[in-house]
């Protein structure tokens, strides 16, 4: 039984003159009953299911016909449907060749939803022609790009992820993704990461060193005596955390902490000096 792709609604309403993708929801419920009989509908897609391996490319990603012949059937059975006089194979491929945008994106979802090992034709094929069902199968496809050593590929679905994934604020060390959670696990390489190690990624101590330029030495004070910050897209005072999505938080350590007390402390002596640079009202203790 085919399984729709997952992006089926979005790609509907990109392109409502797709009366095949249309079609295919009541397809179960009403058999084909117009110009065109059942055995007419199994025996067109079965010739066209050979026909559009070649026509399609679709033997450059390995597949027979056997592999998109409930693809193609259920292509077959709504233009049969859709029409009161009997369809002929030549007007089925002729449509079906037509709307092949539609088709490759299909084969696409069909090759994610089993889930077995791809090859990088295949890898390729689904980024090229389904790049939304790409960026949300991430995790499978970056398994498989590994596996492959297709570092190419991962380029692109990095990229991917964080345009129809489901992107967080935080990059994973290790796999680069923006993928990290608050409990420190990565969604897509599924690393359990330690605080000490996005802390040297993004090399905590020197953002902790530039915080002056940017916060308000009361807030720097706030981070100093809560002993922790938030980390969104930004390192951040804990007051100033994100109501939701996937903020994470960082424990200073006793050296960071001190790298704050010397940042509190020239601001306490550049005050005293009447710096112009801090912001009006400051206070320092
Ligand atoms: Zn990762």
């Amino acid at each position: 039984m085919w399984n729709l792709p997952r992006g089926r609604r979005k790609q509907r309403a990109e392109e409502p003159q797709d009366a095949a993708a249309a079609a295919q929801r009541k397809r179960r419920s009403s058999a084909v009953k117009r110009g065109t009989s059942e055995e007419d509908v199994k025996a067109i897609a079965e010739s066209l299911s050979s026909r559009l391996i070649p026509a399609l490319g679709l033997d450059l990603i390995g597949l027979q016909p056997a592999d998109i012949k409930d693809l193609v059937y259920s292509i077959v059975s709504s233009l049969a449907e859709s029409r009161s006089s009997k369809l002929t194979e030549e007007a089925a491929m002729k449509r079906i060749v037509a709307m092949k945008d539609n088709v490759l994106k299909a084969v696409s979802a069909s090759l994610l939803s089993k889930g077995q090992h791809l090859t990088r034709e295949q890898l390729e094929f689904i980024v090229a022609y389904a790049p939304e069902m790409a960026g949300r199968a991430a995790p499978y496809l970056y398994r498989e790009a590994l596996r492959l050593k297709a570092d190419d590929i991962i380029d692109s679905l990095r990229s991917l992820w964080s345009q129809y994934g489901n992107p967080t604020p935080v990059e994973c060390p290790r796999c680069g993704f923006r993928a990290v959670t608050p409990d420190l696990t990565c969604m897509v390489c599924g690393a359990e990461l330690s605080e000490g190690e996005i802390k040297k990624h993004i090399g905590l101590e020197k953002v902790l060193e530039s915080l002056a330029t940017r916060l308000h030495p009361r807030l720097i004070e706030e981070i100093a005596s809560a002993g922790y910050v938030v980390l969104d897209d930004d390192v951040k005072p804990p007051s100033l955390a994100p109501k939701q999505g996937y903020a994470l938080v960082l424990h200073l350590s006793r050296s960071e902490r001190e790298i704050l007390q010397k940042l509190l402390n020239s601001q306490g002596r550049a005050q005293g000096a009447g710096d112009q640079q801090l912001p009006s009202g400051s206070q320092v203790p």
